[in-house]
């Protein structure tokens, strides 16, 4: 913890996103809360003031604080990234080089890559080679300006792997100053020595994994992959009921390749449905009416080479309430940044600037249900806080493959770069 408040001074654009009290939708998706020359004032890992710089000098904290001049710099809330699979150990360089030559995945998968070397990987490694590997990453994530990360397991796929991935994350977010939520993702793929006996797979989920994971505190989420190949709608709700069951909470991978029915996974108040690049009309305004989030992954998108991008326009016009993560995995998208992700966003999906950053930021924290403390600069909420080289917020999302992040606070404890 830092000894002395810090306050940061004349920022060109402050983005607060202060102000509402649901997850944001439509055109309050375009609402930032800019204060011009802002001021903002953190003591022991909280916000305390959020004003304009004239305003903050009348604090009492202010004159003993150590201040950082934010002249030509935006600050806003640290980003949410409320979907990453950090618990792998080797990138996927055949899939990423045999991809480019055209092969399909059982090519892929005849080469030695695919999901399979990822599970061999993690398997093989070590509860310290996993949380090293966790820890990197987090890392790695921070210096784009990111301050909470939703981490998932789903590499190991038995049951010692799995609570190991869940273990190991727990050891890095030990070792890192920002939040880290942990899932787990235990019903990722059916793993190959269940191919033939899928169900069978799926009770060691349900049976074991939840039941330890509930018990342990190991984590907070359960999410399924619920896909043509992955886990059907019926064995995706039987796994989310346990998880209910057992006191977790649920999201799901859903509509990633073939669109797939959301009402009946619904009922288990999801915080999240994630990619979502075929949704039916019919499901975005249910969820319109909901609170579970759209979570979209446009990097994922972007590293695969698609055309096809998730209908960000459709959702966000729709009333959905959508938030923006990395999806930071070896096999899909490789990439720690939420800023390339904001790109992607508005270049690909139509996203305005200020409806990207909202997502990256305040629906991020909805969809990890964190909205009390995380996603928007305000008194009282946790001094999460990112500074960019840039005199308007649009340039977050305009400059891309560079990092114009130059200060990160997490809990009020800056990381240098
Ligand atoms: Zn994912």
């Amino acid at each position: 913890m830092n000894s002395r408040p810090i306050l940061l001074t004349h920022a060109s654009q402050l983005l607060t996103l202060r102000g509402e009290h649901s997850p944001r939708r439509g055109t309050q998706m375009r609402e930032l809360g800019i204060i011009n020359d802002g001021a903002l004032l953190m003591n022991e890992g909280k916000i305390v003031a959020v004003e304009s710089t004239d305003e903050v000098a009348h604090h009492e904290l202010a004159a003993q604080a150590e201040e950082i001049d934010c002249r030509g710099k935006v600050v806003l809330p640290g980003f949410v990234d409320s979907h990453t699979h950090p618990a792998f150990t080797n990138p996927r360089l055949i899939d990423f080089e045999k991809r480019i030559s055209g092969a399909s995945y059982e090519e892929i998968a005849e080469a030695g890559g695919g999901i399979r070397s990822s599970i061999r990987g993690v398997r093989e490694a070590s509860i310290e080679q996993l949380a090293d590997h966790v820890l990197n990453a987090l890392r790695e994530i921070a210096a784009y300006g990111t301050t909470t990360v939703e981490a998932k397991s789903g590499y190991g796929l038995n049951f010692e792997s799995e609570m190991k991935s869940l273990q190991a994350i727990r050891r890095a977010a030990e070792q890192w100053p920002g939040t880290v939520i942990s899932t787990l993702l235990g019903a990722h793929v059916v793993p190959p020595e269940y191919r033939s006996d899928p169900e069978a797979y799926v009770a060691i989920v349900s049976e074991q994994m939840i039941p330890f994971v509930a018990e342990q505190k190991l984590a907070s989420y359960v999410d399924v992959f619920c896909e043509r190949g992955a886990f059907t709608p019926e064995q995706s709700a039987r796994i989310l009921r346990t998880a209910v069951e057992h006191g977790l909470k649920t999201r799901a991978h859903v509509c990633q390749l073939t669109s797939v029915d959301l009402g009946p996974l619904l009922e288990f108040h999801p915080a999240s449905f994630d990619h979502m690049d075929y949704v039916s009309d019919a499901d975005v305004a249910l969820l319109a009416e909901s609170n579970t989030i759209a979570t979209l992954l446009p990097a994922a998108n972007y590293f695969l080479g698609l055309d096809r991008f998730p209908p960000a326009r459709k959702l966000i016009d729709g009333g959905a309430a959508v938030a923006l993560a990395t999806d930071y995995n070896p096999g899909t998208s490789p990439t720690s940044s939420m800023p390339f992700v904001l790109s992607a966003a508005c270049t690909h999906m139509k996203m305005l600037p200020a409806e990207a950053i909202t997502a990256a930021t305040i629906n991020g924290a909805w969809a990890l249900e964190l909205q009390q403390r995380k996603g928007s600069l305000e008194p009282g909420k946790d001094a999460d806080v990112a500074v960019f080289a840039a005199e308007d917020y649009r340039e977050l999302a305009y400059w891309f493959g560079v990092n114009r992040c130059e200060h990160v606070f997490l809990g009020g404890i800056e990381i240098r770069r």
